[in-house]
């Protein structure tokens, strides 16, 4: 990855960006013996909130963890099935799994996120809520997923990990349900130095369950009331975040300025579908935490641009959720499955320049023509 030309991501480059700073941060809440839940944990906490309009925001291990006790905390119980997109992070279905519940797979769209024509034919008796993931940075169509919720009695959670930031007709990813996470992984738009998450509810009950889950079960006084886990996001991590969260919208600006970039000079080859385009719909304010194409010939292109220097990656792998038939899934999803044979996510991130992003381009121009 070193010798790329324009790697997929460049993992020092959070750190050495912003070297000095990061630098104080750590000195600072070392020398202050401030690890486990301290006010650095509380400030960052708040300011997520803040952010995202979210009532509350707890922070924790990591969003994997976060996702599984918001479904704890919003009461899902054994045998209740609940439906997410296919095309996701096996996270998503693993967090519903480990709450002895069982996740049902349904079919993404053309923007890759929940089609929500495609969950209604899933509902069961059995079903409890609905699970979208607010995939590469843009929030589902939230207006049709509550529509089918609201017919069916059904709750809805988001998994919101790629989308802090991301709205909805102005509603902020991981705000529209019951509970929904966030994550902290370094390769994510809001990124740490090791594992971290969020949960983010609008729910006090919830809030105050989910105080409890991710210590122990220990209230405040230190007393336990119920059966709880170790998932607590570490307050120096809270505090690296905290420090890069007030360049954030410059984040979102630059990589929303990529996307113009790439839709510019790719959006005329017939062989490639691009994202939708950042101010083409006025519903959508996408942050782009991917640039998820699909390609004609995904493949050869694929090896093409490594050929070039350019560093690419086929989301999870390859394959949609429900192909990973070791987990037990039967299902068959076709528009998914020929998704996954044509998508690929071509760099976006902020150690791009944009005669990087050029050279993308011109890569993938050269291998068309
Ligand atoms: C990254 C990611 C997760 C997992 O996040 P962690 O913080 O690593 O647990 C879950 N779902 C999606 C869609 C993700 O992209």
């Amino acid at each position: 990855m070193g010798n790329l030309k324009v790697p997929f991501f460049n993992y020092p480059h959070i750190f050495t960006s912003k070297e000095e700073t990061f630098l104080s941060v750590i000195q600072d809440v070392c020398c202050r013996g401030a690890f486990i839940m301290q006010k650095d944990l509380a400030d960052f906490e708040q300011h997520l909130a803040d952010y995202t309009g979210a009532k509350y925001a707890v922070g924790v291990a990591d969003a994997t963890n976060g996702l599984q006790m918001g479904l704890m905390a919003g009461g899902i119980k054994p045998g209740d099935e609940i439906l997410f997109c296919s095309h996701t992070m096996v996270a998503t279905a693993a967090a519903i799994h480990f709450n002895n519940a069982i996740p049902v797979p349904v079919e993404a769209g053309s923007d890759h996120l929940m089609n929500p024509s495609s969950i209604e034919a899933a509902i069961t008796p059995k079903t409890k809520a609905i699970m979208p993931t607010q995939l590469n940075g843009r929030t589902a169509n939230m207006d049709a997923i509550q529509a089918i919720a609201d017919k069916h009695g059904l709750m809805i959670f988001e998994d919101a990990a790629q989308a802090l930031g991301s709205k909805f007709k102005g509603q902020s990813a991981g705000t529209f349900g019951v509970a929904s996470c966030i994550s902290f992984y370094p390769a994510k738009i809001l990124g740490c130095f090791g594992d971290g998450g969020a949960v983010l509810t609008n729910s006090e009950d919830v809030y105050r369950k989910l105080l409890l889950l991710r210590d122990h079960g220990r209230d405040e006084n230190g007393e336990v009331v119920l059966w709880g886990l170790n998932s607590r996001l570490d307050n120096l991590q809270a505090a690296v975040l905290d420090a890069q969260f007030s360049d954030y919208q410059h984040v979102i600006d630059r990589r929303r300025g990529i996307a113009d970039l790439y839709q510019e000079q790719l959006g005329k080859l017939e062989q490639l579908v691009l994202p939708p385009t950042p101010s083409s719909d006025p519903d959508h304010f996408d942050v782009f935490q991917n640039y998820e194409i699909e390609a004609e010939n995904r493949d050869e292109l694929k090896v093409y641009l490594a050929e070039k220097g350019v560093g690419t990656l086929i989301q999870w792998g390859g394959k949609a959720v429900h192909q990973f038939r070791k987990l037990g899934f039967t299902q068959t999803l076709p528009f998914t499955e020929k998704l996954f044979e044509r998508m690929l996510m071509i760099p976006m991130n902020m150690s791009l320049s944009d005669d990087d992003v050029q050279y993308v381009c011109d890569s993938v121009i050269e291998f068309y023509s």
